[in-house]
This record gives C-alpha cells, structure tokens and sequence, in this order.
C-alpha cells in the first residue's frame, strides 16, 4: 500500500469524484476526512465503507466558501488526526447561463465555492504542512477551464483560477517539502454529466478520441499517483484525465 500512515481531506467527498478519490486514498491505506456541506448520510456511509477497510474516515462538515466555517473545521480534523498530509480541494459547483442571462448572484456562488474554497482550504492546513516540511495538495480543475465553453463562463473562469493558483503555490512551496498539482478531468459520469441532455452527451462522445465518459475512479487512481511517492517529482502539474478532448 502505498499511502500507509498517511492523512487526507477531501473536500466534496459525499459524492461523484470526491467519493471516488477518498475510497482510492483509503484502499491504499490513508485515514481519511471526509468534507460535504449538506449530504451527511452519503458522508456517513463513505465513511462506513472506509472503517471496513481498516482505515479511519471522519466527517468534516463545512461549506469550503465559507472561511470560518473551513478554518474551524481544519481545526476539528488536525484535533482528530494530529496532522494532515494530503489535501484535495475537489469540492465544486456549476451553475449555467449564458453570460448575457449570468447574474451576479450565479458568478459570486461559483467563484465563492470554486476558487475562494480552494483558497480557503489550503490556508487552512498549510501551515502544519510547511511546518512538518511535508504535504501533498491536489486541485481539482477542469477541461472547461482549459478551453472555456458555452454557458459556463463563471465555471471556466474558476477552474482556469484554479490552475493559476496551482502552479503559483508550487512554486512557493517546492522548498518545503510541499507538491501542488493540479487534476484537469473532462466528462466523468457523475451526477454534473448526468444533467447533461441527452442529445448534447451524444454530441459531446463524438468530440472526445475515446468515445466514452471517464470514470470517477479513473481520476481517484491518476490522484494516487500523485500524492504517493510515485509522484514526488512532480509538482505544478495539470494532469488531464480528458479521453484526449483536449491534445
Ligand atoms: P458532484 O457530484 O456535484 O459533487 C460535488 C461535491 O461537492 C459534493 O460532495 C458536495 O457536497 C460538495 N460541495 C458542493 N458545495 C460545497 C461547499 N460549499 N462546501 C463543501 N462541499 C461542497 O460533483 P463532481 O461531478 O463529482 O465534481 C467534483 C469536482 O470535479 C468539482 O470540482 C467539479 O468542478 C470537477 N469536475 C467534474 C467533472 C465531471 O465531469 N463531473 C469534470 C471536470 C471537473 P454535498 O453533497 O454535501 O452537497
């Protein structure tokens, strides 16, 4: 196993990627906190299936848009785990118009979820980490924040703030022991894809070289690689987990 003894937080984990990605964390040996904002029951049985791993899980209610509500919540896990090595900032939300129909509210709530919540996060933990010259965070981007797309220019606008951030961080961190990375998945089944009508997903699998979705667990694999020491030379990358959408 190759994150034994190891501490993680996913932010977003009571479904979709998130979820994937704790259960990937956990079956190679990380204790895991698990961070959602409203679905305590799908926490709850994530985290139930994590215990019969043998590892630890714990919930970590907190709406990441919201900074003392995540500080106090980082509070609550390092209490739990005395530190934490892993942190995944995958908690993210959409919310489509065109710009011309975009109002305020819907650019504000992205942003506030998307960008302020990675910040948020991060600032919450990364101190122990630099202090103990150790921590490996992982962002959760988007091939929409690559290419833009149609109707979602404040979702874009987050992702591509995102990688920016990302690659900023690594660079201050690369001294402390400290990898930044970024994950750039395209059309995961989860519920986000599953939103999509129909005729538009038809659309979407002709644009992408593998002619299918990706799988939630294929993004919770690529983030393993990363945050194990198979990935310990690589820092300020954004990996693409698209079907070749984007080359
Ligand atoms: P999802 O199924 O909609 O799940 C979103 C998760 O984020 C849930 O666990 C939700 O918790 C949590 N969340 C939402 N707002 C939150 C907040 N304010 N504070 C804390 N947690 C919050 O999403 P997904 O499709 O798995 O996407 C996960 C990430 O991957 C997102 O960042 C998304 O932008 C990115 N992504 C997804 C795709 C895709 O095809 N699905 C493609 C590219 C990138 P509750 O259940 O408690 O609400």
């Amino acid at each position: 196993m190759k994150l034994m003894g190891r501490t993680a937080l996913v932010t977003g984990a009571s479904r979709g990627i998130g979820r994937a990605i704790a259960l990937a964390l956990a079956e190679e040996g990380a204790d895991v906190a698990i961070n959602y904002v409203s679905s305590e029951g799908p926490a709850k049985e994530i985290a139930g299936q994590i215990q019969k791993l043998g590892r630890r899980a714990i919930l970590a209610r907190a709406d990441v848009g919201d900074f003392p509500d995540t500080f106090h919540m980082a509070q609550e896990v390092l209490k739990e785990f005395g530190h934490l090595d892993i942190l995944i900032n995958n908690a993210g939300i959409s919310s489509d118009k065109t710009f011309v129909k975009m109002d305020h509210a819907s650019w504000r709530r992205v942003l506030a979820i998307n960008l302020d919540g990675v910040f948020n996060c991060t600032k919450a933990f990364i101190d122990q980490m630099i202090k103990r010259n150790y921590g490996r965070v992982v962002n959760i981007t988007s091939v929409i924040g690559q290419i833009g797309n149609f109707g979602q220019a404040n979702y874009a606008a987050s992702k591509a703030g995102v990688a920016a951030f990302t690659k900023s961080l690594a660079k201050e961190l690369a001294g402390k022991g400290i990898t930044v990375n970024a994950v750039a998945p395209g059309f995961i089944e989860t519920e986000m894809v599953a939103a999509i009508p129909e005729k538009v997903q038809h659309r979407l699998l002709d644009q992408i070289p593998l002619k299918r979705f990706g799988r939630a667990d294929e993004v919770g694999r690529a983030v393993v690689y990363l945050v194990s020491s198979d990935g310990d030379y690589i820092t300020g990358a954004e990996l693409s987990i698209n079907g070749g959408l984007l080359m």
